[in-house]
């Protein structure tokens, strides 16, 4: 099936995706806090719920709710009715979320438009030279892999985020998780904080777009872009 694109409602950030996120794969977003990283993931599930389809959302930060009211305002009772929401406390519960989250959309009684896991890596940091560091990693690689089977056989959006280190050899941020995450999705951006509202998305993997960059601003109903490059 040819990949359908869901519009971020972010303008800039929709031209640099070539109309917004693809179905049928899975997006990676990576950045330091307050990066805009879970906000983004909000604006989007709003516009899918709001057009009809269902999102199942995998919270681990447990804030959704209380944000996704300030960007959907009146019509949140009504959105919730489409959302599916779990709020994992470790990573045995949020691979138990994904697996189940993954059955119900290829199952396929509900059309469901997006899946988000935000934040993919927050338990596994915690596991990171600790003794079950492998066992973290092991579940996470199968967590994301389901996805993206998923993806491609629920014709539906994906979109995992995932958190930063300082790499002092070249001295810039990281994605963690290491190289599977970054093979497993197909769009990667990378967020940046710029100095008051403003973020910057970079465009570091896609499919059949360039890279580039886009600038949005954070205002209190939600984002808005501000250019691009
Ligand atoms: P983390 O990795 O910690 O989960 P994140 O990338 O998910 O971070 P978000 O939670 O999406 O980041 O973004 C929060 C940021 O948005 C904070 O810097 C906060 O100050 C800013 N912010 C939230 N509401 C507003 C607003 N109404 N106006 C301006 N900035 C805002
Ligand atoms: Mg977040």
């Amino acid at each position: 099936m040819v990949p359908d694109r869901l519009s971020t409602g972010i303008d800039s950030v929709d031209r640099l995706l070539g109309g917004g996120l693809e179905t049928d794969s899975a997006t990676e977003l990576y950045g330091e806090g307050g990066s805009g990283k879970t906000l983004f993931c909000l604006q989007v599930a709003y516009r899918v719920a709001r057009d009809g389809k269902w999102v199942f959302y995998i919270d681990t930060e447990g804030v959704s709710v209380d944000r996704l009211r300030a960007i959907a305002g009146d019509s949140l009772e009504k959105l919730l009715k489409r959302f599916l929401l779990s709020t994992p406390k470790n990573l045995e519960e949020q691979s138990a979320a994904v697996r189940t989250a993954c059955a119900l959309a290829r199952g396929g009684r509900r059309p469901v438009g997006l899946l988000v896991v935000d934040s993919a890596t927050a338990f596994y940091r915690l596991s990171l030279s600790g003794p079950e560091e492998d066992d973290a990693r092991q579940a996470l690689s199968l967590e994301i892999a389901e996805l993206v089977r998923t993806a491609l056989e629920a014709h539906t959006a994906v979109v995992f985020t995932n958190q930063v280190w300082r790499s002092m050899r070249e001295n810039r941020l990281e994605p963690l998780g290491g190289s599977f995450l970054n093979h497993a999705a197909k769009t990667i951006l990378s967020f940046e904080r710029l100095p008051g509202a403003e973020r910057r998305v970079v465009l570091v993997k896609h499919r059949d777009r360039p890279e580039g960059w886009a600038k949005f601003r954070i205002t209190d109903t939600g984002l808005e872009g501000t250019g691009g490059g």
